[in-house]
């Protein structure tokens, strides 16, 4: 399959009576003209239409272990392929990853990476899963997406780590569900944490999202 890295048209937006464009994938609804970016970043007007820009765009690997997820009941003591884009929908003053979240560096800071490339790295490297973080995943959900399907192919699990700021039902870009087992919230304690983890923890039998 080819894939169009960068530049990517996306779904969630609609045209203003104004001309502009608003994006609705979070709830910052940026509105924008054409040339301008959303609050992310990666998210721009381009040609009309609302596009992703970091579609195939990583800031870098990274293999961890999945509790530095943190996550202490799903897959333990296994490592986990993790990555990044530039940019995100939130403002955390006390963001540890803000050269990545708030970088304006694109072409510098993006390794090029498709969502199978990346499937077949975490295979290739003994992980168990592949996990969106350091920037929230929400931003680039139809890169993240993809990916997720691509992995769930080779038998890859996945893990969004994420404030879950983001528009009601935006997770749910496909007829399968992608993001299986789970979403888990770092970010901040007064976000919610959304959860699709139905098995249990092969050591202690408890579910994996408690
Ligand atoms: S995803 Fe980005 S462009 Fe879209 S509304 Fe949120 S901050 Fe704005």
């Amino acid at each position: 399959m080819t894939v169009r890295l960068s530049h990517h048209p996306t779904r969630y937006w609609h045209r203003l009576e104004d001309g502009r464009v608003q994006c609705d994938v979070c709830p910052r609804a940026c509105k924008l003209r054409e040339g301008q970016q959303g609050l992310c970043f990666v998210r721009a007007c381009e040609g009309g239409e609302v596009v992703l820009t970091s579609y195939g765009r990583s800031s870098g690997f990274c293999v961890d272990p999945i509790e530095k997820k943190p996550l202490s009941h799903f897959l333990p003591g296994t490592p986990v392929l993790s990555f990044g884009t530039a940019g995100c929908n939130l403002t955390c003053k006390f963001c540890q990853n803000w050269d990545m979240s708030k970088s304006r560096e694109m072409d510098t800071l993006a390794a090029s990476a498709s969502p199978e490339a990346i499937a077949s790295k975490a295979e290739a490297l003994g992980c168990r899963s592949v996990a969106f973080t350091y920037n929230d995943p929400v931003i680039f959900l139809e890169y993240a997406r993809d990916t997720a399907l691509a992995c769930r192919e080779r038998g890859v699990r996945n893990v969004a780590v994420t404030a879950g700021y983001i528009s009601p039902g935006r997770g749910r870009t496909s007829s399968r569900p992608w993001t299986r087992p789970m979403w888990t919230s770092r970010h901040s304690p007064t976000t919610s944490t959304t959860a699709s983890a139905a098995a249990t923890c092969a050591r202690c039998s408890r579910p994996w999202n408690t």
